[in-house]
């Protein structure tokens, strides 16, 4: 077991995510948990309570400089994160090296120097693989294998196997042709899978890999032509898998950090910052596409186009701030009206432009009626006990199957709208069938 042991570095990568749960009974339950787990394998109580204290000592270094990085750090998602992290992991394993120093001689017959380094070598691995896997583990959510078509597991393509697949033929070659330079044969695969795959995954591949490596030599399976009972051999071996796990290991982090930047920019990009509804631009790209996936199907479609009515009065009354509450307020009413397939955007001012895919003209016109409906039971507090309501005209252009353009579908909605607004208000009008 002392070839890969785990105890350490989950306890630690625990605590890191889960700082509540460091408290005084959880450290006093790991020490007991440590202690009982070497006098169970036949450790004299001398040895199961240094070894235990050791182990206990590098979690605490860990984890008092863990606390102190920002969470974001600590979930290794920035692109600096690695820096702090190896920095963390080669401290606490230098404590537990350094209490190695002192049992090494008592215990085990052996020099300080060696125990500093045999346990610092050991440790050092064991957090550098394990520990990614427990701080970058996603929040559990109930897994979805099937879609709404259907289909089990969609988007797994062929094609996204492939650095799996390499890291495989990695592994094969590692055990076909063994010699110094197999340990190597790895990297190709890990870095195709930190370049493909998310940080959990890249983390939970790089575990599988180095666990298999250290087991197959402490089994003596694979020896890469060395002489591992040559002192300080399987120690040079153990930092050597260390430090090719870090190459893999910052690619996938600095991945990570630059898809949460890209997330972030196309969201800004493509969403209206007041109301968080697709802006114009963003909404006739989506819309665009939607119509272009439905056409073909001879599916029917309708659009919408929402104005507020006297919104200019609200804002010349009331002021623009509560103009804007009034606006967010009411993006928010209409999307909880719409389903997850419909698009809505703000089309500009206090206009909304709406695509319901799949959505027959009588199905349109009660979701426009109910929108309009909605809309004017709605209030927006004011400040003090007052509240405010507002009325908003809709013009409707329903199309028994998809319509060619998006424009001419707006532009007759448009129509529609006007023809509401000039009939009173607060109400829906509907574009004539094309
Ligand atoms: P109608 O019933 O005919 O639509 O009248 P209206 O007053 O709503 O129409 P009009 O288009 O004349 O006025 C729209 C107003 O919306 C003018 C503009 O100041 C206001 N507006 C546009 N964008 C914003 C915004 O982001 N925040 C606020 N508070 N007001 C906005
Ligand atoms: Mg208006
Ligand atoms: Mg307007």
């Amino acid at each position: 077991m002392a070839a890969f042991w785990p105890a350490n570095a989950v306890l630690l990568g625990v605590l890191v995510r889960w700082p509540t749960l460091a408290r005084p009974f959880a450290w006093c339950a790991a020490a007991i948990a440590l202690v009982s787990a070497d006098l169970l394998t036949g450790g004299t109580w001398a040895k199961a309570t240094h070894l235990s204290a050791a182990n206990l000592v590098g979690v605490a270094v860990g984890y008092l400089l863990f606390m102190r990085l920002s969470p974001e750090h600590r979930t290794l998602r920035s692109t600096q994160s690695m820096v702090y992290f190896l920095l963390i992991v080669t401290l606490a394993s230098l404590a537990v090296g350094l209490a190695g120093m002192f049992i090494n001689p008592r215990l085990f017959g052996g020099t300080p120097v060696s125990g500093l380094w045999f346990w610092f070598t050991s440790e050092l691995v064991d957090y550098l693989v394990i520990l990614p896997v427990v701080l970058t583990m996603p929040a559990w959510q109930r897994p979805r294998l099937i879609n709404r078509r259907g289909s089990v597991l969609q988007g797994l393509a062929a094609r996204q196997l492939l650095p799996v697949c390499t890291l495989l033929l990695g592994a094969l070659l590692t055990k076909v042709f063994n010699g110094p330079g197999a340990i190597a044969y790895l990297v190709p695969g890990l870095l195709w899978c930190a370049l493909s795959y998310s940080l959990f995954a890249t983390a939970v591949l790089i575990l599988i890999s180095s666990a298999w490596v250290l087991m197959a030599v402490s089994a003596g399976q694979l020896h890469f032509g060395a002489d591992f009972s040559a002192p300080y051999a399987l120690q040079s071996f153990r930092i050597a898998i260390a430090l090719i796990v870090m190459g893999p290991l910052t690619v996938a982090t600095v991945m990570d950090a630059r898809n949460q930047l890209l997330r972030q920019w196309l969201h800004a990009a493509t969403h209206d910052p007041l109301t968080d509804c697709l802006n114009r631009s963003g909404f006739a790209d989506q819309a665009a596409s939607s119509l272009s996936a439905l056409r073909g199907t001879d599916r029917p479609a309708a659009v919408l186009m929402l104005d507020i009515d006297h919104f200019k009065m609200v804002n010349d009354r009331h002021g623009h701030a509560i103009g804007d509450q009034v606006l967010a307020a009411t993006a928010a009413q209409i999307a909880r009206s719409l389903r997850s397939t419909d698009l809505l955007g703000r089309w500009g001012g206090e206009e909304f432009a709406i695509l319901l895919p799949n959505c027959s003209p009588e199905e349109a016109l009660q979701v426009a009626q109910r929108i309009c409906g909605q809309c004017a039971q709605q209030r927006v507090p004011l400040p003090g006990t007052d509240t405010l309501g507002i009325t908003v005209s809709i013009g409707l252009a329903s199309f028994p199957t998809t319509p060619e353009s998006l424009e001419a579908a707006l532009a007759q909605a448009d129509e529609a709208l006007y023809r509401a607004k000039g009939q009173g208000r607060n109400r829906v009008a509907v574009a004539p069938p094309p």
